[in-house]
Formats: C-alpha cells, structure tokens, sequence
C-alpha cells in the first residue's frame, strides 16, 4: 500500500517509511492513495472473531509491503495483551438503542492507548529492521503524554522527551506520566501553559539540523499508523450489532479529529455506518464547520473535557482532502490562507462530501451533566465527562429507532473523577492495575519555557544519529 500526503507535493511512501516520518514533508497529512474495500462475505467474516484477529484482518491491507500477516499478528498480541479486559474494547448497553463501546481497558485509562501500544510495537520492529534511533518529542495536556510514554517505556532505540504545563495536569495524569523510571523516559514539567509547551516542542522540529541530529519524531494523531488502529474497534463493535445486515451509528467525543477520521475510514471501506455524530464541548469549531461550513478559530474555553479542548482539529485536513476530491495542491492553499488568516470556509464539494455521513453537536456542561445522570440512574453506568458529551449528542441526533447508536467511551471515570463526583456525587475508584500510583517514586525535570532551556536538555540526554 503506497501512501500520499494532503498537500501534493511530497512522494509517496509505503506503510513503514509513513509510520516513522509522521507529518509529510511538504507539511500535509499521509492517507492511502485509494480505500481497500471490504466485501460483505468478508465484514460477516469477522463475525466472532477476538479483536486481534479482527485487528489483523481490518488492517492487513493498510500495512502490505511492510510487515507480513504473521508480523502482524505478534505486533497485535504484544499490544493488546495489555488490555485489561478479554474483549479489549468491549460494548455495554444503556438503552434499547444505545451502547457504549469502552475503549478505556488499557495500561493509561484513555483509548488513546489503543493506537499507541501499537504504534510503539511498529516503531520498535520498523527501528530495529534499519538500525536506526527515534527521540520523540511531545506536548501534553494529559492523555497522549501517559499512553506515549507507556508504550515506549525500556525500548532502546527510542527516548522519549514530553513537556506538560506545570501544575496544569491532574495529579491522576501528572503520577501516569512521572512514576514510569525507566531510563529513556524524560518528563519535563515546563513553566506555562499548555499552548506554550507545544510552541517549543514545534520551535525543535522547526529546527531542521536538531531535528535530523537527534532524528525527531511526534506520536500525536497526525500520525497514520494511530488512526489506523482506530479503524479495527468501528468494525469490531458493528459486526457485535448485526453488521454487515444492519447499520450502525457511531457517536464520537472529537477534538483533534483522529478518533472520528478512523470512523471515516471504516465506512469508506465497507462498513454499513448510517451516521457518524462528531460530538463537541463548547469549544465547536468542528461543529460550526460541519454545519455551517465555518472553520474559524476563537479562544480556547477550558473545559472538565481537556482532551477536547481544541482551536485547531489537525485531522480534519484529512477529510477536507477526502471529502474534497483529493486535490491536494489547491488544499496546501486553502490550508496556508487558513494559517494566516486564522479562519477558512468549507468549498461545497468538501460540504457535500461530509454532509451524508457527518453530523454534529455542541453540547454544554449542563448537556454532559444530564448524559452523566441519565447513564448512572438508567443503567448504573459512570460515564467520565468526555464520553458523556459522546452520549449527549447521541441522543439528541434524532437517529431512527432501528438503528444501534454506539458512543465511544473514550476515558474510564477514575481518570477525572472530581469532575465526575461533582456530576452524579460517586467518586469512581482508580482501577487495580493503577492502584498504587500514589505511592511510587515520581521523576520529572521543572524547566522554564524557553527554547535555549529545552534543547539544552534534550541535547545532552538524547542519542544522536550514528
Ligand atoms: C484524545 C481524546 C479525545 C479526542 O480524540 P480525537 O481523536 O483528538 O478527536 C476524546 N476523549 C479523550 C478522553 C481523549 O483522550
């Protein structure tokens, strides 16, 4: 499978070489260059298969040229092995029509541990196959730092640099981050917030010699590889409700468009999906652009949904191209009038292209309050306040009764459990396997904001290129 960038210019590339290299070099976003489709024997084919072999089935086609079936499969078992629950991303109902598919049951508590197990299992067989060195440098405002860091703990053709705001995190999110010793692992608390973390962290890939020096590379959800291994919990869930037969909607708690952009992916290769409802907090940039073709960035609101607190969806660039025709030389336009003028409209090709399979919701915080009680009093479910905004916008879509509305779970409760103790007054426990967080030996390096500090770290404890 060849891979081709949202903005044109930069070559086509196959499965390991788009895995390693993350964003394009001509700064779009990597997508197959056409869709694998599945046939309806082969969706009905998956029916009571686990998620690995689900997993390896819905992804062979993207993955071939670079990694057998075989390899496959042991990258899967390695990766999902860590799941705490058999099913890995199990469904629960709540309603004769709505379900809640749990993508929490990994090492971090947030499905971002989905895509990221993997994606440290593929960087590790990828590095080792060329001999070659990552230095990953991220930002975080909490869930992609722990799952990063978790999935690339003790390997040793990778160090891992994440900055987060000093005393901006959750306590939960800050010990999930700093607790993990592990000699290629480096916390940096920085002073600032998040907004400024991520500016140093692209001031380092701006710099082309210390980018190439220490062989950088991001792990956020620009990278292919992650939505990827989004695309297999869509098919998953629809087979469990009667696909290929049936249709299925999904509800999904968006911020950066990656998780939503795999439910994209999933139709486009076959899946009966009948609608896909991309759920926002207040913060509604993508639902002023999907219903009204107005993408234009304002003030980010913090919200108790941090995960979503977005002025920018990087992913959507996806769709845009997608849904657009694939044009990707007027896109690198569109994109660079967006960047200086900080707003853009929709053309109506990319409209039409999104109008049947997209809708949206802006839902408030009195709206995920409601969603949190109606799930805790109706089916003695303790949603976490990401997932509940999911469920808000699920259940004022309007979907015809016959159709299964799944909402995508995308954090377990005890992860932000003060906001869900203000909401429905139980405290969630922490589950088992985090249990003794608070008690282990925390490591992390306080630095200032600037840019001279920063690289001076990562310089000294980095490996360079051989
Ligand atoms: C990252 C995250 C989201 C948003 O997902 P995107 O792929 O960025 O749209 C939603 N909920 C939680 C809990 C997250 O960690």
């Amino acid at each position: 499978m060849q891979y081709q960038s949202t903005r044109g210019t930069a070559p086509a590339l196959g499965f390991e070489d788009v895995t390693l290299a993350g964003l394009a070099s001509d700064g779009g976003l990597y997508l197959p260059t056409s869709w694998p489709a599945f046939t309806v024997d082969q969706i009905s084919a998956l029916a009571g298969l686990s998620y690995v072999e689900t997993a390896v089935r819905v992804m062979a086609p993207f993955v071939a040229g670079s990694l057998s079936e075989y390899e496959l499969r042991e990258l899967c078992t390695a990766a999902y092995g860590r799941f705490s629950h058999q099913a890995v991303t199990p469904l629960v109902q709540l309603d004769h029509q709505h379900w809640l598919l749990e993508l929490f049951h990994g090492p971090t508590l947030a499905f971002k541990d989905v895509a990221l197990q993997l994606l440290g299992q593929l960087f590790e067989r990828f590095l080792s196959r060329r001999d070659d060195h990552l230095t990953i440098v991220g930002a975080t405002s909490g869930d992609t730092g722990s799952a990063a860091i978790d999935a690339v703990a003790g390997r040793e053709k990778i160090d891992i640099f994440m900055l987060h705001p000093e005393g901006r995190v959750s306590d939960v999110q800050r010990r999930q981050m700093t607790t993990v010793l592990a000699p290629n692992v480096y916390n940096i608390a920085i002073e600032g917030s998040f907004d400024d973390a991520q500016a140093l962290v692209k001031a380092m890939f701006n710099d082309a010699a210390f980018k190439s020096r220490f062989n950088l590379s991001a792990v956020n959800s620009i990278n292919w590889a992650r939505l990827m291994a989004q695309v297999v919990y869509y098919f998953y869930a629809a087979v469990r409700l009667g696909a290929p037969e049936r249709e299925v909607a999904f509800s999904v708690p968006t911020g950066n468009f990656g998780d939503v952009f795999a439910g994209y992916v999933a139709a486009k290769m076959g899946l009966p999906v009948a609608k896909l409802i991309v759920a926002t907090n207040v913060n509604d940039i993508l639902h002023r652009a999907l219903s009204e073709g107005d993408y234009s960035q304002g003030q980010v609101v913090p919200t108790a949904t941090p995960s979503m607190d977005i002025q920018v969806s990087s992913n959507f660039e996806r769709l845009l191209f997608d849904a657009g025709g694939r044009d990707g030389l007027a896109l690198a336009d569109q994109m660079r009038g967006f960047e200086t003028s900080k707003a853009m409209r929709l053309t109506n090709a990319q409209r039409d292209g999104a109008a049947h399979l997209f809708s949206s919701a802006r839902v408030d915080a009195d709206g995920m309050t409601t969603a949190m009680r109606w799930a805790y009093d109706g089916a003695g479910q303790i949603l976490d306040p990401h997932s509940a905004i999911g469920l808000a916008a699920a259940r004022e879509a309007g979907i015809d009764a016959s159709i299964p509305v799944v909402t995508l779970a995308t954090a377990h409760p005890a992860k932000f459990r003060d906001a869900v103790e203000r909401a429905t007054g139980t405290r969630p426990p922490l589950p088992a396997r985090v249990g003794d967080l608070f008690s282990r030996e925390e490591s992390y390096a306080k630095l200032p904001g600037t840019f001279e500090a920063v690289t001076a770290y990562v310089a000294e404890r980095a490996t360079p290129r051989g």
